[in-house]
C-alpha cells in the first residue's frame, strides 16, 4: 500500500462521488464525505466505511452553492485529518431544457455547483498543498466538458468551464508537486442519469430498459454504462505517486463517446 493520504470528495453521498470515496478508502486514504441525503443513512455509511477500510471517515453537510460552507468544509477536514492532500471536486447537478425556456435560477444553480464550487474548494486547499509540496486535485467533468448536447446549455458550459479551470490550476502549480486533472465520464447509471432515462421513457411511452438502450445508443458506442468502480480506480491512480506527471489534462472514460 502507498502513502496514507487524506481526501475530500464533494457530492459523495451518491453515485460517482460515492464510488470514488469508496475506492480512496479501499486504497487506505482518509475521506471527508459531502453531499445531501438522509442523515441516518449517511452516518451509517460513514461509520461502516471507517470500520471496513480502517481509515478515518468524516462528513460535511456543506452546500456547494455557499462559499463560506465550502471553506468551512476544508477547515473541518484539515482539523479532522491534520491535512488535506487530495481534493475531488465531484458534486454536480443537471437541468435539461432549451435555452429560451431555461430558468435563470437553474442556470445559476448548475454553474454554482458544477463549476464555482470547485474554485472555492481549490482556493481553500491550495495554500496547504503548496506549503507541503504535494497535492492532487481531480475535477469530475464529463464528456460534456469536451463536446456538447442540445438542451444542456448550463451543464455543458459548466463542464467546459471546469476543464479550463483544471488547466489553469495545473499550470499555476506545475512546479509545486500538485497535479490537477479532469475526469470526463460518459453515461454512468446514477440518480442524475436515472431521471433522464425516466423522462425519456415517459416522453416516448417506452419501458425503462428501452429508454436506457436508446440513451446509450445515441452517444455511447460501447452501449453499456461506465461503472463507478472504474472511475474510482482512475481517481486512485491519479492520486498516486506514479501519476505525478499527469497534469492539466482531461481523461475520458466514456465508452468511445468522444471518439466520434
Ligand atoms: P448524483 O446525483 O448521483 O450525485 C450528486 C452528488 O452531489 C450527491 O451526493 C448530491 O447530494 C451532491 N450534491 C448535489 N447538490 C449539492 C450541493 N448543492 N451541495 C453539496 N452536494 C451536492 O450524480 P452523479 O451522476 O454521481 O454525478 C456526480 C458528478 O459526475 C457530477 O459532477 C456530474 O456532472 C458528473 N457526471 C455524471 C455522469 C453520469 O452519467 N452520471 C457523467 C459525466 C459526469
Amino acid at each position: 500500500m502507498g502513502t496514507k493520504r487524506s481526501a475530500i470528495v464533494t457530492g459523495s453521498t451518491s453515485g460517482i462521488g460515492q464510488g470514488i470515496a469508496i475506492a480512496l478508502m479501499e486504497a487506505g486514504h482518509n475521506v471527508m464525505l459531502n453531499g445531501f441525503g438522509d442523515k441516518g443513512e449517511i452516518e451509517a455509511f460513514r461509520a461502516e466505511s471507517a470500520k471496513k477500510y480502517d481509515v478515518k471517515v468524516a462528513y460535511s453537510a456543506a452546500d456547494m452553492t455557499k462559499p463560506e460552507e465550502i471553506a468551512a468544509m476544508v477547515a473541518a477536514a484539515t482539523q479532522e485529518f491534520g491535512q488535506v492532500d487530495i481534493l475531488v471536486n465531484n458534486a454536480g447537478i443537471q437541468h435539461v431544457a432549451p435555452i429560451e425556456e431555461f430558468p435563470p435560477e437553474k442556470w445559476n444553480a448548475v454553474l454554482a455547483i458544477n463549476l464555482t464550487s470547485a474554485f472555492h474548494a481549490t482556493r481553500a486547499v491550495l495554500p496547504q498543498m503548496q506549503q507541503r509540496g504535494w497535492g492532487r486535485i481531480i475535477n469530475v467533468a464529463s464528456a460534456h466538458g469536451l463536446v456538447a448536447s442540445a438542451q444542456k446549455s448550463a451543464y455543458v458550459a459548466s463542464k467546459h468551464g471546469i476543464v479550463g479551470f483544471t488547466k489553469v490550476t495545473a499550470l499555476e502549480n506545475a512546479e509545486k508537486g500538485i497535479t490537477c486533472n479532469a475526469i470526463c465520464p460518459g453515461w454512468v447509471l446514477t440518480p442524475l442519469v436515472q431521471k433522464q432515462i425516466e423522462a425519456r421513457a415517459a416522453a416516448h411511452n417506452w419501458t425503462i430498459a428501452e429508454a436506457s438502450r436508446d440513451l446509450l445508443s445515441e452517444k455511447q458506442p460501447s452501449k453499456s454504462f461506465v461503472q463507478v468502480e472504474e472511475l474510482g480506480a482512475l481517481a486512485v491512480f491519479l492520486s498516486g505517486e506514479l501519476a505525478r506527471s499527469i497534469t492539466g489534462t482531461t481523461i475520458s472514460m466514456d465508452g468511445g463517446w468522444t471518439a466520434q
